[in-house]
């Protein structure tokens, strides 16, 4: 397929292109309005593009309403330097996509001869009837182009605003989709300067809940922009996580370094971990640090902390007993510890109580004897899972605490 270029597109292009920070992405398809099908593409395209430094200011799936779509895009356009369509390509009359970008930049579709010499030929490799219809997909406005569609008939849009911002349309199938974004649209966009770079940086909690972390750090460090600081509640931490890019003369490492000593002031002691850190990396930094290793005994739990650190080095015996046995946390833990020959003995037991699991923990080791508690609001499965992650954060404090009393 050749990419035709018209006039209009040529002098947007000579103009200096606006970089692309922010973007909008428009998923159009009354199958996505009435659930028909869900809108995969919009989040894939949203992850690429938060990836690579852009801003993703709203993503929105819409009707085959003409109106609808109109409006939507003229709002896109005001918001971001990019808006991404995906679907309404296709040539029967509900798709509208065409017609909606046509409305909004004031200009007439009509087709485009070399369009349509593709078009016809690839019907006629296919052995296709060509309907009448199928003509739409040859059509171009004086400032779109044609992005070559390899895997469909319906080739895309890219379209340049007068104002140096963007509307790029592609077809809806994601495979389509995908294969001309990494192809033709990804290449074009990095070439005219996509995204910033973002410096991020994530702090892992254990011990504090979401609300307590939001009131530790304050409103206005939560409302900044840039540096963004955010909270999420995971199953396996609280996470903070901090991401800046450069502004007025600031480098993002700089904006991100100094949020991050704000956060470590306020919540600093709960912090387990960094970045990509899960569990059994955390415990295992700890535990190595020592020269420990470790026994666990489980009642009640299924198992869990032993699934959650399988086969790491520093666990000696895991072993998992009914949930009834008569005896002491403490005992149990003392004799895993002494029939392993491990340094640190761990028990732990859960157990439902209404839609709760109370999970009780014992440790023997250097450290002498300590026991712990607490409530996890999850019950089930989800209980026991998150009594194996109170395990490991037991473990995590108390040999923290040994290598503090250390050093
Ligand atoms: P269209 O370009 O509107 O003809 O889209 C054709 C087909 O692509 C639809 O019937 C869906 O199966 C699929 N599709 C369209 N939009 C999306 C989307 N946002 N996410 C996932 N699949 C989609
Ligand atoms: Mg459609």
């Amino acid at each position: 397929m050749s990419l035709s270029r018209s006039t209009g597109a040529r002098q947007a292009e000579d103009s200096a292109p606006r970089a692309i920070r922010t973007a909008v992405l428009l998923a159009v398809g009354s199958e996505l309005t009435t659930g028909e099908t869900r809108d995969t593409n919009s989040g894939d395209l949203a992850r690429i593009l938060s990836q690579a430094g852009v801003t993703v200011a709203w993503t929105a799936a819409l009707p085959d309403v003409l109106a609808t779509v109109v409006a939507t895009l003229r709002r896109a356009l005001e918001d971001a330097d990019l808006v991404v369509t995906t679907g309404g390509l296709g040539p029967t009359p509900d798709d509208l996509t065409r017609e909606s970008i046509a409305a909004v930049c004031g200009e007439e579709t009509s087709v485009d001869p070399d369009l349509e010499r593709w078009l016809h030929r690839l019907f006629e490799r296919r052995g296709w009837p060509f309907h009448e219809t199928n003509i739409k997909q040859a059509w171009l406005i004086p400032s779109s182009q044609a992005i070559p569609n390899e895997r469909g008939t319906a080739p895309g849009w890219w379209v340049e605003r007068p104002d140096g911002r963007l509307i790029v349309a592609l077809p809806g199938p994601p495979r389509e989709m995908t294969a001309m974004w990494q192809q033709e649209v990804q290449p074009r966009l990095r070439d005219r300067g996509l995204g910033q770079e973002r410096v991020t940086r994530t702090y892992r909690l254990t011990g504090i809940g979401e609300s307590a972390v939001a009131a530790a750090l304050g409103e206005p460090l939560l409302r900044k922009t840039n540096p963004v600081v955010a909270t999420y509640a995971r199953a396996d931490a609280v996470d903070v996580r901090i991401s800046a890019v450069a502004e007025d003369g600031r480098t993002p490492g700089d904006l991100v370094e100094e949020a991050e000593a704000i956060v470590l002031a306020a919540v600093g002691r709960y912090v387990w971990g960094r970045d990509e850190d899960t569990w059994p990396v955390a415990v295992r930094r700890e535990l190595e640090a020592l020269g420990w290793s470790a026994a666990i005994v489980e009642l009640g739990t299924g198992g869990t902390a032993a699934q959650l650190f399988g086969d790491a080095p520093w666990l000696r015996s895991a072993r998992l007993l009914t949930a009834s046995a008569a005896q002491a946390l403490v005992e149990l833990a003392e004799a895993e510890r002494r029939e392993s020959g491990a340094e640190v003995g761990l028990a732990v037991r859960a157990a439902d109580a209404n839609e709760d699991t109370i999970v009780e923990m014992a440790a023997v080791g250097p450290f002498g004897q300590v026991e712990a508690g607490r409530a996890t609001f999850q019950g089930g499965a989800e209980g026991r899972r998150r009594a194996g992650i109170s395990a490991a954060a037991f473990l995590f404090r108390l040999a923290g605490e040994a290598t503090k009393a250390k050093g």
